[in-house]
């Protein structure tokens, strides 16, 4: 059983010609309503990977969050433990210009509603053997509360630092499998370079690092040493979600397949490539057979 705990947003995207300046209104295109959150996203990804996936997230007693309940209902993800906080459902605005920059706000009330206590009683659910996924998202407290108890039950612990929190650091040695980019690494190692910063985060307690490097693949470090598996060359056309392809696939690769580390790193990257060639999040997530090929 794979725990997923982080958030499930309501993301609404618009495509604009400038960004907005400080007092200046902008006119967008018509906006385009989609589930998201690192934490559905993984969710989905693993589930469609095959893995046993029980996913919690707090939503708002409100029309978004029905919404958001309904869409992750027709992923198949159970609903019946998604949290009802008492603030609104969260919300991502995120503006894409025409080269496929975006410019994201989010609102995480919801997310940070979630107490240590509550995260303490979920982990207590699990079983020796089984893993807790956890992103940035949810307060440092409850992040921290939910990796102590994994390790006191021998529950395999994974972390995706995302949005990175400066807290983050502290939590390195409990967790089992880290998943950075590169620019989170440096951030929480103090080192330049992929390399010395997945050496350094090892050092620091994490059992598997890896550092994802966009089109240039991904390095992982675990006690054998240090290994790059490069990505696929494709044509980019949308890189939204690569990252949430690649963990959900790795997680379900290591855990439920059983795949040695750099075996399931083969597949997320190979996953994550095809999520870059299509435009969305949601949307571009690759499809149950086509994770099932790749895992093959
Ligand atoms: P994030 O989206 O979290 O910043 P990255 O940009 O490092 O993470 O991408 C995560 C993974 O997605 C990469 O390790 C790679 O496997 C895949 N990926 C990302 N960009 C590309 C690309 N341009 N071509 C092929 N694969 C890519």
């Amino acid at each position: 059983m794979l725990l997923v705990l982080g958030n499930a947003t309501v993301d609404e995207a618009m495509g604009v010609e400038t960004w907005p300046s400080p007092g200046q209104t902008i006119i967008a295109g018509a906006p385009k309503r989609d589930l998201g959150g690192k934490g559905a996203n993984q969710a989905i990804v693993a589930a469609r990977a095959g893995a046993d996936v029980r996913f919690v997230a707090a939503i708002g007693n409100d029309a978004d969050g029905r919404w958001v309940a309904d869409a992750l209902a027709s992923e198949g993800l159970n609903v019946d433990e998604l949290m009802i906080a008492a603030t609104a459902t969260d919300r991502s605005l995120i503006f894409i210009d025409p080269n496929g920059e975006n410019a994201i706000v989010s609102t995480v009330n919801a997310s940070l509603s979630i107490k240590p206590d509550t995260v303490e009683a979920l982990v207590g659910d699990l079983a020796a053997g089984d893993q807790i996924l956890m992103q940035g998202n949810l307060s440092l407290d409850a992040t921290r509360a939910g990796f102590a108890a994994a390790r006191r039950a021998g529950i395999h612990t994974l972390f995706n630092p995302s949005p990175l929190h400066a807290g983050h650091g502290e939590l390195l040695g409990m967790v089992d499998v880290l998943v950075v980019n590169e620019g989170e690494a440096r951030s929480l190692s103090q080192e330049f370079s992929a390399v010395a910063s997945a050496k350094a985060l090892r050092d620091a307690g994490v059992r598997e690092v890896i550092v994802t490097l966009g089109g240039r693949g991904a390095v992982f470090c675990d006690a054998s040493g240090l290994h790059h598996v490069s990505a696929d060359t494709v044509e980019v056309v949308d890189t939204t979600g690569a990252g949430d392809t690649f963990m959900g696939v790795l997680a379900a690769g290591l855990f439920t397949h059983r795949m040695t580390g750099i075996a399931a790193l083969r597949a997320a990257s190979l996953a994550a490539a095809i999520t870059v060639q299509r435009a969305g999040t949601l949307a571009s997530f690759p499809a149950r057979n086509e994770i099932a090929a790749i895992l093959k």
